[in-house]
């Protein structure tokens, strides 16, 4: 490029192009070295499951970004085909099963889903029913199972009645069973233990692709194993109530092979005279677990702290305890009706709450 005559613009238009290009170069920086991880962070971050999904790497010195970006394109892969054979209303294998249910059959529960079906029933049964994946027909009749369904006033009481009948009249669930019904009252709707599950499976699936150092968010939903290089996994867990200043409840660090997970009143529901109903229902009841705006747990397997989460949050202020209890997680913090925190021994050990936060410590 020619440049022009007079000196001045001279000086200016070589500032300006030296300005540009440390800017670009800068941009470019701290696009390779994200957080000062000196480019050994790579992340993906995609829709999966009904929300955002984030999967992280810390990759070692010597392992190739490019194939630590495909590996992450298998495990999104992966996330696709889980949220497809689980959904409950969805063509794959459980909505199939879901289909003959309503039809009066009896079903075959298919080697591919025998390991989620005993792990629902086992924590079933450990939270004395509180964790119910049997409660399909609920969570359709309060139309939490597509947004596309949201009600502006909760159902009628006799159809949450008949509803609550029907599912305390169906079969149990029983771990090891091949085979379920005929159950007309019963849907199954795995959305409290998915999440958890699959999360889990995607860690053991990159840590045997070579990549031990994983954090996996699956809205909210975290499961980490390894650590950031020289340093822990840091979680931050989302208050309830976000105001402009407290967006983030608590933060924690993980090291090592955990999952923390939170079931809250804010992620699906609808709002009628006055009343927040949400998605986390009492299956003996039938109605929005009270008491309770917010639970965390965390626990060594995802599947077990997603199960936990909404049956803690079910069993509500005076029962949470126990449940957590027989559930055997002890790392456990809630956030009452009005917004006071009740946390675990084990877990005030290490988590920091924000400030101002009105703390109680129970053993
Ligand atoms: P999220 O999926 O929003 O993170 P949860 O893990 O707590 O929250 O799962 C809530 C979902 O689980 C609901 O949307 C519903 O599909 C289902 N569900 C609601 N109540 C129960 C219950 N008592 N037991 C098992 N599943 C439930
Ligand atoms: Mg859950």
């Amino acid at each position: 490029m020619k440049l022009p005559e007079s000196p001045h613009l001279r000086l200016f238009l070589r500032r300006l192009a030296l300005g540009t290009g440390l800017a670009v170069f800068f941009t470019w920086l701290a696009l390779r070295q994200p957080q000062g991880d000196d480019g050994r962070l790579v992340q993906e971050e995609f829709l999966a499951m009904g929300t955002i999904v984030s999967i992280s790497l810390y990759l070692d010195t010597d392992q190739d970004r490019d194939a630590a970006l495909d590996a992450l394109d298998d495990a999104r892969h992966d996330l696709e085909t889980y949220a497809q054979r689980w959904s409950a209303w969805g063509d794959g294998a459980l909505g199939r099963i879901n289909r003959q249910l309503d039809a009066g059959e009896r079903v075959e529960i298919p080697a591919e889903l025998q390991p989620l079906f005993d792990a629902a029933a086992r924590l079933g049964t450990a939270s004395g029913g509180l964790f119910d994946v049997r409660v399909g027909r609920l969570v359709e009749l309060w139309g939490f199972d597509d947004e596309a369904h949201y009600r502006s006033a909760p159902p009628d009481e006799a159809a949450i009645e008949a509803a609550v009948t029907d599912l305390a009249g169906a079969p149990p669930l029983l771990a090891g069973a091949a085979e379920y019904g005929p159950a007309t009252g019963a849907r199954f709707d795995f959305g409290a233990i998915a999440k958890g599950e699959a999360t889990d499976r995607i860690v053991e699936t990159l840590r045997e692709a070579g990549y031990p150092n994983v954090i996996v968010n699956a809205g909210g939903n975290l499961r980490a194993a390894g650590r950031r290089g020289g340093r822990a996994w840091r979680i931050g867990v989302r208050h309830p109530r976000p105001g402009a200043q407290q967006r983030v409840l608590a933060t924690l660090d993980i090291d090592g092979d955990e999952a923390v997970i939170t079931s809250g009143d804010y992620e699906r529901y609808f709002e009628a005279d006055g009343e927040r109903y949400h998605h986390l229902l009492d299956p003996r009841s039938g109605m929005p677990a009270r008491g309770l705006q917010a639970v965390t747990v965390v626990a060594p397997s995802g599947a077990l702290a997603d199960a936990a989460s909404t049956a803690i949050f079910v069993a509500g202020p005076g029962q949470w305890r126990d449940t957590a209890r027989t559930l055997g997680v002890d790392q456990v913090f809630v956030v009452d009706a009005q917004g006071r925190i009740e946390v675990t021994a084990a877990l005030a050990r290490r988590i920091d709450f924000a400030e101002g936060s009105a703390t109680i410590t129970v053993p």
